[in-house]
């Protein structure tokens, strides 16, 4: 018989029960005895839901009241010394998320190429490993009073290590042995709770890995392997195939691969693989919202179970955690597309499908898996999935579609022909406040409240003062301000063919955090434009250059979640040539100035280095589609944020954006030093000011930066603006904080 499991789910709640408790607690109306009931409550109904599913273990583990590395961190009471705590209890725990008066949060990073993100343990020669068991063992006896049979989750020591910071020079490895301890008595105590089955994440085997962390292997899991229950080494997110002869050797009970990243590793471990060992295929995508072609899924199983007979197991590529719970929930969907996706939820029954047409045959389950391959095959073959004209569209473009009529050097100086900026022009990110009356506003005319003269009439006003304040502060480039915006890609995706919203589509993105990705399902085009008369009102109101302001191609593919059916460079420039309209609307328009979003240029980086020229190579000319479709006199703007561009410097030059605006504050203006260095030829405006605080700098801090930025950038290159948009901030500061930057440029520019 063939097993069927998860390697986590999603800890939220369907309707995002966890966020709300959560929240309540951090405010005082939630006491922390209501917080671990709520918590306890839902782990009872997602185990529930494993197991009516049909499937043979319930995952225990990948709960976590804020982040599941953070998670270990307290298990093994590795809490820096900084927060001074004995050992971690929640109030501990959320101190170290959240910071506190005295300290801040821990930092926080992308786990890997995903949305999701984890708080970065702080580790050194000082830190030292406690067993804290109530981080663990606890929820273990609640499955198994639940009667569950429990599989454990727990990411692995070195993936723990690796995604740890500590201070240049520091060997992380040195703390391998007395962290492997800890793991080695928590491994005991599992057994002797009767846990059968441990699943140890090492998601890090997809990096590229040095020699000695690779070395590192063979040794934690000969160890972990003695200390009680089986293991079950479990990798997702990519290919791990170069390490397959050492994943053979080394005494684990099995192996998870991640069948859907990866489905051309399978060859490398069917080949010889030890009998003593499991295979859990992941064969179910568990960072999309699709459907599975089971019927695929099936042949790939029937591959391994013919080597391997009883010892396959099934499961989901990766945890659940990157998709929504629950697609029951959607009442507005438009139920063709509806049909096409599977939730958390749902793809718990796609495993049990598949786990019975193994084991009962498929002919017990005939009738399931053909409203399955109904439902693939809609989707194949609906016109909105291939839509000729888009296709045609993006066949035909040329490498002229490309370029900008004439190289920068030419274009810059037909831009301030017409611009005429002083040196260290002053510009904004975009957005502006949003406050509750803007907020209200939209929702209300979403809500059939208020009509749309009415609405129209509220945004010009509020375009209107943001104007007027930018005059008054003699900024010299404007912006609108962005009222109109809830978020910038949903705001775009809304008002292209081919996107599709759900209500409930929550996942999460850090602590109690979540996102709803808009789903890509079909081809994208824009049937008219998005941004010209907001645009257009705006410079009416004005005689400095208004700039336009768009969500760039690869923004709007990696914050939603993407079709699997059609390349992601495919959608990316199907993106393009729909921007790409929108910019050359904007311009006949009278637009002058137009910026291109892009913050999330590297978080389409592949994990390992040698797919990243591929990557880059479609991703600068998705963007380069967007921008070229105009004449020199109108300049391009970029703007990305929370990045480091060193390693990509190439690619960020390539993207020849006649302005890039970056977010450099925090690091002090750092990052500059790698576009010196590079001799990064285009415009330059180096944030000057967090905009994440609403803390105003003091003038001599922002003339340090603006001198920091002159001694490596050319005077005649160099912009003056904010670190990004202000809509999360509140007009007192953002007045205050404005006012210095423009004093400061103003000062500085006098003295060139
Ligand atoms: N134009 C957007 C804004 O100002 C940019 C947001 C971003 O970079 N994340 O809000
Ligand atoms: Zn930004």
């Amino acid at each position: 018989m063939s097993t069927a499991h998860i390697l986590g789910f999603p800890r939220i709640g369907a309707r995002r029960e966890l966020k709300a408790a959560t929240e309540a607690h951090w405010k005082g109306t939630l006491d922390q005895a209501g917080l671990k009931e709520t918590a306890k409550e839902l782990r009872r109904r997602h185990w529930d839901l494993q197991k009516a599913a049909g499937l043979d273990y319930v995952t225990v583990g990948d709960f976590a009241f804020y982040d599941h590395l953070h998670n270990v961190t307290a298990l093994f009471g590795a809490a820096p010394k900084r927060f001074d705590l004995t050992s971690v209890d929640l109030s501990g725990y959320f101190a170290m998320a959240r910071g506190t008066p005295q300290q801040p949060a821990l930092a926080m990073k992308k786990w890997f190429n995903t949305n999701y993100h984890y708080l970065v343990p702080e580790i050194g020669a000082e830190t030292q490993f406690k067993l804290n068991r109530d981080w663990l063992l606890p929820e273990v006896s609640e499955a198994r009073e639940l009667g569950h049979a429990v599989k454990v989750v727990l990411p692995g020591p070195l993936t723990w290590l690796w995604l740890s910071s500590a201070e240049a020079g520091f060997d992380k490895l040195t703390l391998l042995s007395s962290l492997l301890n800890s793991y080695w008595v928590l491994l005991g105590d599992l057994k002797a709770q009767g846990v059968e089955w441990v699943q140890i994440d090492e998601p890090i085997l997809s990096l590229d890995l040095p020699q000695d962390w690779l070395a590192a292997y063979p040794i934690v899991f000969r160890e972990l392997c003695t200390a009680g229950s089986k293991v079950l080494l479990a990798t997702y997110f990519g290919d791990v195939s170069a390490h397959a002869e050492l994943l053979k050797r080394i005494p684990i009970d099995g192996l998870h691969l991640d069948l859907v990243r990866a489905p051309a590793q399978l060859d490398a471990f069917l080949k010889d693989w030890p009998e003593n060992k499991v295979l859990s295929a992941g064969v179910i995508d568990g960072r999309n919202l699709w459907r599975s072609d089971l019927a695929r899924a099936l042949t790939t199983l029937h591959e391994i179970k013919a080597v391997l007979g009883e010892r396959l197991w099934i499961s989901a590529s990766s945890s659940l955690l990157h998709v929504p719970h629950d697609l029951a929930q959607e009442t507005k969907l438009d139920p063709r597309i509806k049909n096409w996706m599977a939730f958390a939820n749902q793809k718990l029954d796609e495993l049990a499908l598949l786990k019975r047409a193994m084991n009962e045959g498929e002919a017990g389950v005939w009738k399931e898996l053909q409203v399955a391959a109904k439902a693939i095959e809609d989707r194949r073959n609906a016109p909105s999935t291939k839509r000729a004209d888009i296709r045609a569209r993006v066949a035909a473009l040329k490498d002229s579609d490309t370029e900008r009529q004439s190289v920068f050097g030419k274009r810059i100086a037909a831009q301030q022909a017409v611009l005429n900026l002083p040196k260290l022009p002053t510009t904004t990110i975009g957005s502006f406040p949003q406050t509750a009356e803007i907020r209200n506003a939209r929702a209300s005319f979403k809500a059939g409240k208020l009509s749309e003269a009415d609405y129209i009439a509220a945004m010009k006003a509020e375009i209107k003062f943001v104007v007027d304040k930018q005059e008054q502060l003699d900024i010299d480039v404007l912006v609108h301000g962005e009222p109109e915006r809830n978020d910038m890609v949903e705001y775009f995706g809304e008002q292209m063919d081919g996107y599709a919203f759900t209500q409930l589509g929550w996942v999460q993105s850090y602590g109690s955090r979540c996102v709803k990705p808009p789903v890509i399902y079909g081809d994208v085009s824009r049937p008219k434009a998005m941004t010209v008369e907001w645009t257009k009102y705006a410079q009416s109101l004005t005689t400095k250059p208004m700039k336009g302001m768009l969500s760039g191609p690869l923004t709007m593919l990696f914050w939603s979640f993407v079709r699997d059916d059609l390349p992601k460079r495919d959608v990316a420039l199907q993106l393009a040539l729909a921007l790409r309209d929108e910019v050359v609307d904007l311009e006949a328009a009278g637009i002058k100035v137009i910026q291109i979003d892009e913050p999330t240029i590297r978080e389409g980086l592949p994990l390992k280095k040698a797919d990243w020229p591929e990557y880059l190579d479609w991703a600068v000319r998705a963007f380069r589609i967007t921008a070229s479709g105009v004449r020199d006199e109108t300049q391009i703007h970029t703007h990305m944020c929370y990045s480091e561009f060193n390693d990509i410097l190439p690619s960020i030059a390539a993207l020849d954006a006649d302005v890039i605006t970056i977010e450099t504050s925090r690091a002090r203006m750092k990052l500059l030093d790698g576009f010196a260095e590079f001799k990064y030829p285009n415009d330059i405006g180096p944030g000057l000011y967090d905009i994440h605080s609403p803390r105003v700098p003091a003038a001599d801090e922002m003339k340090t930066l603006l001198q920091r930025a002159l001694a490596v950038v050319p005077a005649e290159r160099l912009w003056v603006n904010p670190d990004c948009g202000l809509k999360t901030r509140a007009w007192p500061e953002t007045e205050a904080a404005l006012e210095r930057m423009v004093a400061t440029a103003k000062e500085m520019r006098a003295t060139l």
